[in-house]
C-alpha cells in the first residue's frame, strides 16, 4: 500500500507522514517537495526511519522531489500551501493555494491516475474543488479533511465538559471547514443518549463551544505556530479506512450533486461512508431547521469563494 505526501517538508505533511508509518497501514511511503526543499525531507526520511526502528515497525520511506516518484500510489496526500499567519483568515490563502492545489493536481492525474487524492491545503473546501476540477478525478477520488478535525476537536471539548470518556461522543461538524462550520447538534449522542436528553444537557454552552471549535485552529496556531498532530492523526484515520476497506462514515469535504437538501456544484463537508474507491457513499444527513439554515448558509458561502477562485484561475488551468 503506498502513499504519497506532497508538501511533506511541512509541519503538517511531515506530522502525518510520520503518524501513517507509526500506524503501519503503509507499506511505502514517498515524502515529496519541491527541490529546495529535497534536503529537508531526506533528512526527515531518515529520522523517521530511526524511530521506526525503535518500534520494529518497517515502512519504506523515501524522499523526492520527482513527482513521478508518486506512481502506483493508492493515496496522494495535498499538504502544499503557504502557511496561515495568525492575522490571516482562511480566504487570504485562497488564490496562490489554489494554483499550488490545481498544478499539483494535475501532477496527480498525470502521474498516478488511480489514486485517490486527500487535500489538506487551506480553505480545504474550495481547494478540493479546485483539485476534484484540476485532476479531473471522480468525485469519489478526491475528499478534503476538514470538518472530521473539527469533529475530532469538538468531540474533545464535549468530552472535558462532562469529564467523560471521549470514546462515548459521537457528533459532528459538517458545512464548511471555517466560519461557516454547523454543528450537528441533533445527531450528537454520549454513551447512545441524544445529547438533548443528556442529564447535564442544560449546562453546556452550545454557542460558546461552536465558537471554540471556530477558533481551535487559530489559537493552536498563535501558540506554537502551526497545528500537527491534530491533523496528521486525521488524515491517518482517513487513510486508515481508505486502505482497509473499513466503510466508516467520517465527515468529509465532498463533491456534492444535489444529494443533501438539493445543494450542488460545491464541496462541502458531510457524512460519507468510505471505503476502498474513496466516498462510496453520501450519507443524507437529516438537520433540524436551525442546521438546515446554518448548513444553506455554509453552501452558499463556499459556493461564493469557489466561484471567484475559479474565475480567478481560468485560462491558467485546463479544469475539466
Ligand atoms: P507549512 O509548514 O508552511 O508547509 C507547507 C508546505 O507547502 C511547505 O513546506 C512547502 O512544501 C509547500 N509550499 C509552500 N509554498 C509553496 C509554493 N509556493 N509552491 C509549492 N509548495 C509550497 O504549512 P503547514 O502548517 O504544514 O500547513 C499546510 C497547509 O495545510 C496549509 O494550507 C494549512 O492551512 C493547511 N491545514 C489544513 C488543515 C485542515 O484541517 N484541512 C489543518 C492544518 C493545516 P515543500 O517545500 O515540501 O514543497
Amino acid at each position: 500500500m503506498k502513499v504519497s505526501v506532497i508538501g511533506a517538508s511541512g509541519r503538517v505533511g511531515k506530522a502525518a507522514a510520520f503518524c501513517l508509518a507509526e500506524d503501519s497501514v503503509v507499506s511505502k511511503m514517498v515524502l515529496l517537495s519541491r527541490e529546495k526543499s529535497l534536503d529537508k525531507i531526506q533528512g526527515e526520511s531518515l529520522d523517521m526511519n530511526d524511530a521506526l526502528a525503535a518500534k520494529d515497525i518497517r515502512v519504506s520511506i523515501t524522499a523526492s522531489s520527482n513527482f513521478e516518484d508518486m506512481a502506483g500510489s493508492k493515496i496522494v496526500i495535498i499538504a502544499a500551501g503557504v502557511p496561515r499567519t495568525p492575522e490571516m483568515t482562511r480566504m487570504d490563502l485562497a488564490i496562490p493555494n489554489a494554483k499550488i492545489v490545481a498544478e499539483y493536481s494535475r501532477l496527480v492525474a498525470k502521474h498516478a491516475p488511480e489514486s485517490i487524492i486527500l487535500v489538506i491545503t487551506n480553505p480545504v473546501d474550495v481547494m478540493t474543488y479546485v483539485a476534484h476540477k484540476a485532476s479531473g478525478f471522480p468525485r469519489n477520488r478526491v475528499i478534503g479533511l476538514g470538518n472530521h478535525l473539527d469533529s475530532l476537536r469538538l468531540k474533545n471539548l464535549i468530552a472535558r465538559h462532562f469529564n467523560i470518556h471521549v470514546s462515548e461522543i459521537h457528533t459532528r461538524i459538517i458545512g464548511e471547514h471555517g466560519d461557516h462550520m454547523v454543528l450537528l447538534l441533533s445527531s450528537t449522542s454520549i454513551g447512545g443518549i441524544l445529547f438533548k436528553d443528556f442529564s447535564q444537557y442544560q449546562s453546556f454552552d452550545v454557542d460558546g463551544i461552536i465558537d471554540k471549535v471556530k477558533n481551535a485552529g487559530s489559537y493552536v496556531i498563535n501558540k506554537k505556530g502551526a497545528t500537527e498532530y491534530g491533523p496528521a492523526y486525521a488524515v491517518s484515520n482517513i487513510v486508515k479506512t481508505i486502505l482497509n476497506d473499513e466503510k466508516r462514515i467520517l465527515t468529509l469535504t465532498t463533491y456534492l450533486d444535489g444529494e443533501i437538501y438539493g445543494i450542488s456544484d460545491v464541496c462541502l463537508g458531510v457524512p460519507v461512508m468510505l471505503g476502498k474507491n474513496g466516498v462510496e457513499r453520501i450519507i443524507k444527513v437529516k438537520m433540524d431547521e436551525n442546521e438546515l439554515n446554518a448548513f444553506k448558509i455554509a453552501g452558499d458561502a463556499v459556493k461564493k469563494s469557489t466561484d471567484e477562485i475559479m474565475s480567478t484561475l481560468e485560462g491558467q488551468f485546463d479544469f475539466k
